[in-house]
Formats: structure tokens, sequence, C-alpha cells
């Protein structure tokens, strides 16, 4: 789709604004939503022509519809990428990568602090079909090193992880990669295109969950990969054309229009983050703050350096407890106590969201599994949202200040 606002020539917060297909003939300010799952052709020859591909052109929604275009078209100009392909939610996005880039017998190496659905899906859904995988230590560059084999094709990190915010070193992976002739894939979700655009420290394919910050509001699941030109067109867009796990147009506008304050809602999330950071690392009751904005994150140089100054908007604390029971108790009083908060699976909301990993999106993992990411009973993980940063302290209080 053409469009007069180059990528090149504006700034990023205007394309968060702009960047969309050309308007329609009644002139629309805000972006149209095009609800439809077919569309009328102009003549049998150019009906023939755009199903040989021959002309762009709609012609059924799975194939693309102009709403989702637009989101395409926004996202890829904020990651600098050619271009970006919209899926149905985040792990469609993933599921369409892993089968449109792999086969059997071929290999990935990962993280073992992914979100716990992508190590389901690597580890268990596509070791059935013969792909072998390796998890590695997030931080620990040489495990990654060590774990490429002959048949490895894809790196995949992601960066801050969900939820104890370990940062990994992209532009080390990417080198790591391409000399093993693979790709590094990168889940950008918790630093979004506004902190950190992957494609500029050399990953091949980024990876978005639209359901957190992008729409930031959290309304719809949406999802989206972004890469060169070459790779959507050839490698992702047949199968995701023929797999069906198209994002809904409906979902696509209201992403769309959730973007065009992706950058102002980042930068005062994040400072918020780094403010409830730095106060709860002054609480009694807590053992230990995970936020890449501290000076007490283990890769909080790195951080800084790769994510534009800023920590993100979701940290994690533990509470001090002795068993992992007494931790879990600890845990849930705090969650329990919450008046004004929301105890609530998600993240990337004005709202903040608070979850225990342990039992929720970790909860599926075996012990062993869990350990071996880290995540103890004790710990909370806070997505912080827009509400004042008084309220926030104060609703957190209760549940702390009453900790037997
Ligand atoms: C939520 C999330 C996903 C999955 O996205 P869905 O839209 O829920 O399918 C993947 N990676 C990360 C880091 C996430 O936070």
């Amino acid at each position: 789709m053409t469009n007069k606002n180059s990528p090149h020539a504006l700034h990023p917060d205007t394309l968060a604004v702009r960047m969309a297909v050309e308007r329609s003939q009644y002139g629309e300010n805000s972006e149209a939503l095009y609800l439809t799952s077919g569309y009328v052709q102009p003549s049998a020859e150019v009906s023939a022509r755009r199903f040989a591909g021959e002309e762009d052109g709609y012609t059924y929604t799975r194939s693309g519809n102009p709403t989702v275009s637009s989101f395409e078209m926004r996202l890829a100009a904020l990651e600098g990428a050619e271009a970006a392909l919209a899926t149905a939610t985040g792990m469609s996005a993933i599921l369409l990568m892993l089968f449109s880039l792999l086969k059997s017998g071929d290999h990935v190496v990962y993280s073992q602090s992914m979100f716990g659905s992508t190590i389901k899906l690597i580890g268990t859904e596509f070791a059935r079909f013969g792909v072998e995988s390796t998890v590695v230590a997030q931080t620990d560059l040489a495990a990654w090193q060590a774990a490429i084999r002959p048949n490895t094709k894809i790196l995949f990190a992601e960066t801050p992880t969900n939820p104890l915010t370990e940062v990994c070193d992209i532009a080390a992976l990417a080198d790591m990669a391409h000399n093993a002739g693979a790709l590094l894939a990168v889940d950008n979700c918790f630093a979004t295109p506004i902190l950190q655009r992957p494609l500029s420290l050399g990953a091949d394919i980024v990876m978005h969950s639209g359901t957190k910050y992008l729409d930031g509001q959290g309304r719809v699941m949406a999802g989206a990969l972004c890469a060169s030109a070459q790779m959507i067109n050839e490698k992702l867009l047949p199968v995701l054309r023929n797999g069906g796990m198209v994002l809904s147009p409906f979902n696509a506008w209201v992403v769309l229009k959730g973007m065009e304050t992706l950058g102002i809602r980042m930068r005062a999330q994040s400072a918020s983050a780094l403010a409830l950071a730095q106060w709860l690392e002054q609480q009694p009751q807590v053992a230990r703050v995970f936020y890449p904005g501290l000076t007490s994150h283990p890769q909080h140089a790195l951080s800084m350096q790769q994510m534009s100054g800023l920590g993100g908007a979701v940290l994690s604390f533990d509470l001090k407890a002795g068993t992992p029971q007494d931790a879990r108790m600890r845990a849930f009083h705090v969650l329990d106590s919450l008046q004004t908060l929301s105890l609530c699976t998600n993240l990337g909301d004005t709202k903040t969201l608070l979850t225990h990993p342990a039992s929720t999106s970790h909860g599926k993992l075996s012990e062993d599994q869990r350990q071996a990411a880290g995540i103890g009973q004790g710990l909370v993980r806070m997505a912080v949202g827009l509400e004042h940063h008084d309220d926030m302290k104060a609703d957190l209080l209760r549940g702390l200040d009453t900790l037997k």
C-alpha cells in the first residue's frame, strides 16, 4: 500500500499517529474500520490478476484487509522494519514464525525465562513434529553459544523477560546467530519500539503481543511479526493466509488507535515504575525488587543502553518469607488486600495489574522448569499503569503493612 507518510522522513512519534493506508474518498480523519470479509472486484480480469498475485488489491479478509494493513504499516514504521504481519494473538505470531521457518530436524535455542506459553509451544508442541530445542540461561551468552548446533535455525530471545525482567544483549545474540547461519528472533512485548528496536541491533524478526502495550488499554488480543519484506512475503505471508491466524479488523483498529499514545504511555509508565521500584526496595517486607531501571539490577548498564535509558513498566518483587508455603500466603495476602489496583493476568494496561506468577503464568510449568526460571512463591509481578503514584503505594501498603 502506498502512503505519503514515508517512514524515513518522519519521527516515530509522528508515525505512531499518522502511518496508515490512504484515506477513503470520504476523507475521514480518524482511520476507517473496514469490517468486511470480502471485497467487490471491479472486473473478472482484475480479480484474476489479484488472485494470481500480479496486482495489489483486496480479495478476502483472510488474505488482507485495509484496517489490518494500517496496523501493520504503523508497527513496521515504529520498529524500523520493511514490513509487518498481524496475527490474532501474540502466541499465534510465534506459532506462525516457527511453523513458517522450521521443519522436522531443525533446532531452536531459547531462554528458560521466556513467556510460559512460548516454552510450552517450542519445548512440547513443536517437539511432537521433530523440532529440537535447547533452553539456556537468559543472560549467559556462553550458554547460548554452547547450545548452537549445525541444525540450529533460530535463536529466540525475549528481553526484558516476564516476570524477572532479565535483559539479554540483542546485538551480541544477533552476531552469534548470524555466525552460525541462524536467525535471531526477539519478543519485544515488554520494551516496545519506543524503548528498543531489535532490528536496528541486528535481530532478523521482531515479535509482538499487541494485546499488551500496543493496545495499551487491555481491550483486545493481537499479535505481529516484523521482518524484511522478503521474509514476510516469501516465508510468513503464505503460511498466514493458509493457516488463517489473522487479526480481526476490529481488533486491528483498536490497536491502531492505541498505538497513537504508545510513546507517552511508555514514558509515563516507565517513570512511574522506576519510582515504585525504588520505593519498594525500601520496604522492610520486601526481600528483592527486579526492575532494569534499578542500579541493583544485574544488567542495569546494558538495559539503559539498549532500552533508551528507560526500564519499562513491569517490575517484580519478592517478599521476605520462610518456607515456600509461607511465601505463597504472604503474596496472596498482598494481592487480596488490593482495593484500587487489579489482581489480573495481562500487562501493558493503563490500569496497574498485579499477578502471582508461580500460580498463574508459570503455573503450568513443572517445578523444575519454575525453579530454573527463578519464580518463587513469594514473587509478585506488577505491571504499572497510569494511576497516581500515592494511590498505588497506599494500595500496596494495605497488604504489606498487615503481613504477620
Ligand atoms: C502476552 C505475551 C505473549 C503472548 O501474547 P498473547 O497476545 O497473549 O498471545 C508473548 N510474549 C510475552 C512477553 C507476553 O507478555
